[in-house]
């Protein structure tokens, strides 16, 4: 991994790995918020980025920034999301290989608007043709189709995330953007027919209500007033200061056609989303948007499909729901927080583990660094028979006998004296509407969550009754009939419970990240307001520990800034020394020896592995580049 950086930025230092008191973690804390008040809010460590969300427009985002980042290292400026998005671009056209950015951190943390951000940027500087510009504006419109159906506001953002994504863009050898490819994690369907106080439904009904014409509510049967529907009043907050649905509404609408849905679609998409789910029972509705949903991604991948085969290589954006503590956590935040368990553990795996790994295994002496490993948790929920899952799937195998309370105490029997797990019979009788209600509790690697047991078995079990689904596929909407195929009636096998089924594609997710090589965002959320320039030391300090940025920055600060496998080294630095310019016939070990003697590295720079050269200091590989380009 290259990167890292030797300029120090106006206030303090732009890469964590140049802080004096490397170790403490005031000195990070302090850093972090000399920058953020001047309004810098990226800081390196080594290749990572760290992002504090502003909360304000800042003008940072511009085609002349984009352009000022493009092909330019990314030591070499101000740390910024286009350095770390045209990093993993440049390494990509040279080294034919496939990439992706994660984008993590809690709800509210800015990850939604980094991952847009980048891919305006390579909308902007990638090489593009007149013919390729739909496709560039179909990656681009994608993004608010799916935010229409598939964000809402929560007490914690704006516009929460409601679903996973992880998009690929396709590039072809040139490094032109020629298509792309979606995949969608788990939309959170309750949201349809129940939101909490201070919540609402997902964007689209408002937008609709707001921005459709009169023809079209007229033609749908709607009413634009919102509070005819108890569906998107429950939260009580229709409106919100900070969202334009009618204007959304148009973005949408002109998206829409750009995706290439046809007229008849989109006058669709109306009634199935409103019309029908105001109307039908609250299961068919929240059935029905789910599968609206997974259609909606299906056709944008349609119009989003490369349709010729110069696709090369990717670069993949995952954006996915971030951890979540409410008043009341349910199935729904039981997924989400176990999907960022995941994605910390491959970060692990990926970054601290293989790192220090790596050393051990090239030879290099090494004091270990310790660092809290979740798998631990991972275990506790995913592992076959004795995991969370697997107890709560065998309880929706006795339906009929099992109850939610039975999941329980299953729990308690199986996981009881697991570390991070812990259960308690709740007595408050005034907040609860029965006293057999009974929670448990999950010490996830980012904190405490309670989680109310009570909808897990209903919710994993997601079953729509046959009655039900024979109208539904029966449907004169061509839509509805698309997502309830007549195939199903006759499939007697059990379907997979939504947990297995998310736990599956999770798998198959970080599957598909571990053949990539990473570049990592790890956003912060500055306060708990939604406040510009607020910087709640508590809350930051909670972050910076449980995403592990200490740890990550300990084995940064001891390790090695690059490495390359000798061949590698010697094949691009050659022509800098008599005796291995123009071809060296020994082993390449003993040539990059010659090499960097000739070239005056010292002892305390850099250190020979079995395979690879590991260079400290990023300062002596551009020395090493700067003499190789003069
Ligand atoms: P969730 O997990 O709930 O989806 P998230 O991490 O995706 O949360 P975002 O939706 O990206 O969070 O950000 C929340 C809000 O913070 C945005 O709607 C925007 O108002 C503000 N914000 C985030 N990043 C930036 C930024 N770089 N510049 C300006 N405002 C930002
Ligand atoms: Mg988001």
């Amino acid at each position: 991994m290259e990167g890292a950086l030797i300029a120090r930025d106006k206030v303090g230092v732009q890469d964590f790995v140049l802080l004096d008191s490397h170790t403490s973690e005031a000195a990070f804390l302090n850093n972090l918020r000399k920058r953020y008040q001047e309004n810098l809010i990226y800081t390196y460590i080594g290749s990572l980025l760290v992002s504090v969300n502003p909360y304000q427009e800042l003008d940072i985002y511009t085609v002349t920034q984009m352009q000022l980042y493009r092909g330019v290292n990314f030591f070499e400026l101000p740390p910024h999301l286009y350095a770390i998005a045209d990093n993993a671009y440049r390494v990509m056209c040279s080294e034919y290989n496939n990439h992706f950015i994660l984008i993590s951190g809690e709800s509210g943390a800015g990850k939604t608007e980094a991952s847009k951000k980048i891919l305006q940027y390579y909308a902007v500087t990638c090489p593009t043709t007149e013919q390729l510009q739909t496709v560039r504006d179909r990656l681009l419109l994608s993004n608010p189709v799916l935010e229409a159906f598939g964000n809402a506001k929560t007490l914690r953002n704006d516009n929460s995330s409601r679903f996973g994504k992880y998009m690929d863009i396709q590039f072809d050898f040139k490094g032109a953007p020629v298509g792309g490819h979606i995949l969608s994690y788990l939309i959170e369907k309750s949201r349809v027919v129940h939101q909490n106080h201070g919540e609402r439904n997902f964007h689209i009904f408002y937008q609709l209500l707001e921005g459709g014409d009169k023809d079209l509510l007229c033609w749908l049967g709607l009413e634009r007033n919102p509070q005819k529907y108890t569906y998107l009043i429950q939260g009580r907050c229709a409106k919100v200061f900070s969202i334009n649905d009618k204007n959304d509404w148009k973005i949408v609408r002109k998206a829409f056609s750009i995706i290439d849905f046809t007229e008849k679609d989109i006058e669709v998409l109306s009634p199935l989303n409103v019309d029908l789910a105001f109307y039908a029972r609250d299961a068919v509705a929240k059935a029905i948007y789910g599968r609206t949903f997974t259609w909606l991604v299906n056709k944008i991948n349609g119009s989003l499909a490369n349709k010729d085969s110069t696709q090369k290589t990717v670069i993949g954006l995952l954006d996915i729901y971030g951890f979540e503590v409410l008043d009341t956590n349910s199935f729904e935040q039981f997924c989400i927080n176990y999907c960022n368990e995941k994605l910390q553990q491959l970060l692990i795996e990926m970054t601290l583990k293989a790192e220090q790994e790596e050393y051990e295994l090239e030879g290099i002496e090494w004091e270990p660094i310790p660092y809290f490993n979740n798998k631990i948790i991972c275990d506790l929920v995913e592992q076959k028979h004795k995991g969370i899952i697997s107890i709560l799937d065998e309880e929706c195998l006795r339906p009929g006998e099992a109850t939610d309370l039975s999941f329980l105490e299953k729990l308690e029997e199986k996981v009881g004296d697991h570390a991070h797990f812990v259960t308690r019979k709740l007595a408050d009788q005034k907040t609860r509407k029965s006293i057999d209600w009974v929670d448990f509790r999950l010490l996830h690697y980012a904190g405490e969550v309670t989680y109310c047991a009570v909808g897990f078995l209903e919710k994993n079990n997601d079953l729509l009754y046959r009655n039900l689904k024979e109208v539904l596929c029966n449907s004169k909407n061509n839509i509805i009939r698309e997502c309830f195929l007549l195939s199903e009636l006759d499939n007697r096998r059990r379907p997979e419970t939504v947990a297995t089924q998310f736990k599956n594609s999770l798998t198959s997710l970080i599957e598909i990240l571990m053949s990539k090589e990473p570049s990592y965002i790890r956003c912060i959320k500055p306060n708990e307001n939604k406040e510009p320039g607020k910087f709640d030391d508590f809350l930051i300090r909670h972050q910076v520990k449980y995403l592990g940025l200490m740890e990550h920055l300990r084995v940064r600060r001891a390790g090695f800034a690059y490495r390359r496998k000798y061949e590698l080294f010697l094949q691009r630095y050659k022509c800098l020394c008599p005796a291995t310019w123009p071809h060296w016939h020994g082993p390449a070990v003993e040539g990059v020896e010659r090499l960097i003697k000739h070239i005056g590295y010292k002892p305390e720079e850099y250190k020979l592995g079995r395979t690879k050269i590991f260079i400290r200091f990023p300062k002596t590989l551009f020395a090493t580049e700067d003499a190789f380009e003069y």
